[in-house]
């Protein structure tokens, strides 16, 4: 039998909350009652939000909370060239392509088409520039604005064929990723997103299970989709339930009151907060 090896993945653009504590002693439980490994990894390809004091700071949170991890931590911008490497394999496909579309345009355009089709994360990108002529797409390169690369969602599936994908709570799954619409893989000076990121990672890391909230439910599709297309390993995967405030709204990172930090500064032990994130021991 495979050893489970899961991950808790982070980004540190603030302080760990509730919700991540619930997501961190998900995977860690998953991993230790299986005898398997449990690895954590900074998700910090943003350089304009994240902060190296949010990375110490959950490091420590993590360790109070009474987690331990197995090996080194991997920092994802420490490893643009792994990334590099597969958007370059994507692109060598002719899977990718440059989106000149400023975020007012897609909405004007969306608007324009008479409908505005709603992904799971929003709005979905009309493909506005998938189809512009050759000559257009290497004048507006030259012309050194910014861009973004898309992935032809639909050329990208006719490719990979039909795919399936495992939750461990929710069954089989026939992977549909066009409802994420032609997600943006890489922008002219950033060589990754977070989708290409973590599906490289996890193939990289040797993740077997993926656990993570369900607002990445649909990720997963895609993912499974990237995984066909660059021949990566395809893990199991479990997305969890998100906790809420007393209002029934999902924590966010602006809701500062819960952070682990406050939890801990007003007193409380880790057994007490490991039981408010929903692991009472
Ligand atoms: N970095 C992502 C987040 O903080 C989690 C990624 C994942 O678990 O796939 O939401």
């Amino acid at each position: 039998m495979t050893e489970t090896v899961t991950r808790f993945a982070p980004s540190p653009t603030g302080h760990l909350h509730l919700g991540h504590a619930h997501s961190a002693l998900f995977g860690w439980r998953a991993a230790r009652m299986a005898g398997g490994r449990f690895l954590l990894r900074i998700e910090d390809i943003d350089a304009g939000r994240c902060r190296p004091v949010f990375e110490s700071d959950l490091m420590d949170d993590l360790a109070w909370l009474g987690l331990d991890w197995d090996g080194p931590v991997r920092r994802q911008s420490d490893h643009f060239d792994d990334y590099r490497a597969a958007l370059a394999r994507l692109q060598a496909l002719g899977l990718v392509y440059p989106c000149f579309c400023t975020r007012k345009e897609i909405a004007a355009e969306a608007a324009r088409a008479g409908q505005a089709p709603h992904g799971p994360d929003g709005l979905l990108y009309p493909g506005t520039c998938r189809h512009l002529p050759e000559s257009l797409r290497a004048e507006r390169l030259a012309a050194g604005g910014p861009y973004a690369l898309r992935l032809d969602v639909a050329a990208a599936k006719a490719l990979a064929g039909p795919l399936r994908w495992h939750d461990r709570a929710q069954g089989w799954q026939e992977a549909a990723p066009e409802i994420l619409g032609d997600v943006v893989l890489a922008r002219k000076d950033t060589p990754t997103s977070y989708h290409l990121s973590v599906t490289v990672d996890d193939d990289l890391q040797g993740i077997t299970l993926v656990t993570r909230g369900q607002d990445l439910f649909f990720a997963t599709h895609l993912h499974r989709l990237l995984q066909a297309l660059l021949g990566l390993a395809v893990p199991d995967y479990h997305h969890h339930g998100l906790l809420v405030n007393e209002r029934g709204e999902r924590l966010a990172k602006r809701d500062g009151a819960r952070s682990l930090r406050t939890l801990r500064e007003a007193g409380h032990s880790p057994a007490e907060v490991r039981a408010m994130a929903g692991f009472p021991d």
